[in-house]
């Protein structure tokens, strides 16, 4: 096996814990090592701006991995921040002091929030990102916040979502003309914004935040247009950066994330990415792209560990499908493919109150995404045909069948 004796991972999530999983699976013998700067073992992020906020899901129902760690023969180094890396050398220095050597390296670092350009440190303005990050949000959820959400995408939404589902009030403010605008465009946000409005939330969108108010805590958010939106809860849900920091001055290269070729290998022999952190081209859309969703990480862990491991010359291109899905209210939103601004869109279906709606993308003709509200099986099936480059009048004979 390319006469690695080392493998280290680095980042202990979803794609870190996966990795360590596929390369005992391909039956690599050496010794392994995951090094995570979370004190926790590798826990799952969907259910945080779910149920965990929510107050329906303990710490332990998160846990990624359930079988015990023994079999894995792997050496954990949580807690543990990998602070820079010298690939000629081969070791990777630990914030510690300590040196970590390796043959083979996977980077699994996956992403970090963005914050607001000012954003103060007024105690009740939060980020979403960690377990920590989530029982803070659900602590002040329970104190029956009044809650704005700056940033109405995915994670934004969910928490609107989840905090009103607890009956509470709630304002999401969006800069963009609707929500999701730019990941499913404008018309299917203009049909969530109906859906998170019918439930009671109060959805500002063309309004960006000016400033907050409040002394020690928070109590309002002021927008460009002088209006003023008062709160005790805020939740900042404005996107997220590859977390590639640790990698400045070492020969890795780092261009929107850890840039790979599309077998997911980066320029340095034997260092591969996974997840969140990587951008790789993805020969099935002829464009170079980076996926900050659950399946990929895990489609990415399991395709790195087989080109870390490949013999010369045999690593073979990760082409895929990116997918994700969002749960809002009773809404299970799932979506395939990777749509751009000009794309064609048909909304295929649409049941009384949207609860049923199927969008497609198409370009020149072939189908290159697909929304789907409450009907997995139809995804899955239109998510095969985006993969196989299939046209429009088929994924509607998939809609129909
Ligand atoms: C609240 C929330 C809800 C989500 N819901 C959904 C959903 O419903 N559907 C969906 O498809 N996706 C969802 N996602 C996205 C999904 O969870 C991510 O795509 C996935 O976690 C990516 O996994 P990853 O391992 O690549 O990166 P991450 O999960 O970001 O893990 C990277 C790990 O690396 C660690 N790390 C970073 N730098 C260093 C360093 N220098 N040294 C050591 N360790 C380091 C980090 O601390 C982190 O633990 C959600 C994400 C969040 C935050």
């Amino acid at each position: 096996m390319n006469g690695m004796k080392r493998i280290a991972v680095v980042g202990a999530s979803l794609a870190g814990l996966r990795a360590v999983e596929f390369i005992r699976r391909a039956k690599f013998e050496g010794e392994v090592v995951l090094i995570g700067e979370e004190k926790h073992r590798p826990y799952d992020r969907p259910p945080l701006s779910k149920e965990v906020i929510r107050g329906e899901a303990d710490q332990e129902r998160l846990a990624l991995r359930r079988k015990s760690y023994d079999e894995l023969n792997v050496e954990l180094k949580l807690g543990q921040r990998a602070q820079s890396l010298d690939s000629g050398a081969g070791e990777i220095l630990l914030q510690s002091g300590e040196v970590v050597p390796y043959d083979g390296l996977i980077i699994a670092t996956g992403s970090e929030v963005r914050v607001l350009p000012n954003q103060p440190s007024l105690q009740g303005i939060h980020v979403l990102r960690t377990l920590d990050d989530a029982l803070a949000i659900r602590a002040a959820l329970q104190r029956r916040a009044r809650v704005a959400v700056i940033g109405a995408g995915f994670i934004g939404a969910e928490v609107a979502a989840s905090a009103r589902q607890l009956g509470l009030e709630v304002t999401m403010i969006e800069a963009l003309e609707t929500p999701f605008a730019q990941s499913l465009g404008p018309r299917l946000g203009r049909i969530l914004q109906g859906a998170h409005e019918r439930r009671g939330v109060r959805v500002l969108c063309g309004r960006r935040v000016d400033r907050f108010g409040g002394g020690h805590l928070v109590e309002s958010v002021w927008l460009d247009d002088g209006s003023r939106v008062d709160c005790d809860l805020v939740v900042v849900g404005i996107g997220v950066t590859p977390s590639v920091s640790w990698l400045d001055g070492s020969e890795v290269d780092v261009e929107d994330g850890v840039r790979c070729d599309e077998t997911l290998a980066t320029n340095v022999p034997g260092v591969v990415a996974a997840g969140d952190v990587a951008s790789w081209y993805n020969p099935l859309f002829e464009e170079r792209m980076r996926v900050e969703h659950w399946t990929n990480a895990v489609e990415q862990a399991r395709h790195a560990v087989s080109t870390l491991l490949a013999a010369p010359g045999e690593a073979k291109p990760f082409e895929s499908v990116p997918m994700f899905w969002s749960d809002q209210f009773d809404i299970k939103i799932q979506a395939a493919g990777k749509p751009k601004p000009g794309d064609e869109l048909t909304i295929a279906r649409r049941g009384p109150g949207d609860e049923k709606l199927i969008a497609l993308y198409s370009r020149a003709g072939r189908v290159v995404g697909a929304v789907a509200f409450n009907q997995p099986p139809k995804l899955v099936q239109l998510r095969m045909l985006i993969g196989k480059r299939g046209g429009l009048d088929e994924a509607l004979k998939i809609v129909d069948s």
